[in-house]
């Protein structure tokens, strides 16, 4: 299977999901989780009409993207993984936004260097809510917080939240995970009345489909839009 066809057997599910969930699939955007994949696997997904992309390691994006001359126009790249201080100066340099922001410390250090740089970035909040993975913030009060510190920024544009459900196969987990990251969404735009909030990134190759019917607005699929799937 080509990259072209995984791309169209995803957008038919994601069709699927949104008519179930009465939901309008403009609301959500898929993005092409690229790390490990060689710029030509890249390159067939943009062929493909995919113009947004996700990375989690600095170096890796900046050995495939950091450079003019890939011919990929118009083409926009997250960081999705956990971003240490030291790389946060190189990362301003390719990513649009860093959905991965986990903690206090990341959100002063980007701070400090858009100052430098006389730059802006959009951010996302990570919150933890799957066993599995060890990164985000705790709780929604400690997502207050970073809310707090970070619009005290006006270089840093928060945008909303992120999260990774815990790999099972036991759906009602997922979804759980899923709900408390729409849940900690209403809690903050409560507390912070106006805020933007608006985009909940959640959902990969095998929980995307919970994750539509829960509320998601970015899909971070790799695996299945480079690799194929087994349904
Ligand atoms: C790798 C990764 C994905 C994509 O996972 P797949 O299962 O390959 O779709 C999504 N989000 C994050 C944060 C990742 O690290």
């Amino acid at each position: 299977m080509s990259v072209r066809d995984n791309v169209c057997r995803i957008e038919e599910r994601i069709q699927r999901a949104c008519d179930r969930a009465g939901r309008n699939r403009e609301a959500i955007r898929l993005m092409a989780v690229s790390k490990f994949q060689s710029l030509e696997s890249i390159k067939e997904a943009y062929e493909a009409g995919i113009r947004l992309f996700g990375e989690s390691r600095v170096q890796e994006a900046r050995a495939k993207f950091g450079f003019t001359t890939t011919g990929l126009a118009d083409m926009e790249l997250h960081c999705i993984g956990q971003l240490q201080r030291n790389k946060v100066k190189n990362a301003l340099q390719l990513f649009s936004c860093i959905q991965s922001v986990d903690r206090n410390e990341l959100i002063l250090e980007l701070a400090r260097q858009c100052e430098r740089e006389s730059k802006t970035i959009d951010i996302l909040l990570e919150l933890h809510t799957g066993e599995s993975s060890k990164t985000g913030y705790p709780d929604v009060d400690r997502l207050t917080e970073a809310v707090e510190l970070a619009l005290s920024y006006p270089l840093l544009h928060l945008r909303g939240l992120m999260t990774m459900a815990p790999y099972t196969d036991d759906s009602r987990l997922i979804r759980q995970s899923f709900r408390q990251l729409a849940e900690a969404q209403r809690t903050l735009i409560q507390r912070f009345p106006g805020i933007d909030m608006g985009v909940l990134s959640m959902g990969m190759s095998n929980d995307f489909e919970i994750a539509i019917e829960e509320g998601s607005t970015l899909l971070r699929i790799g695996t299945a839009l480079f690799k194929g799937d087994a349904s």
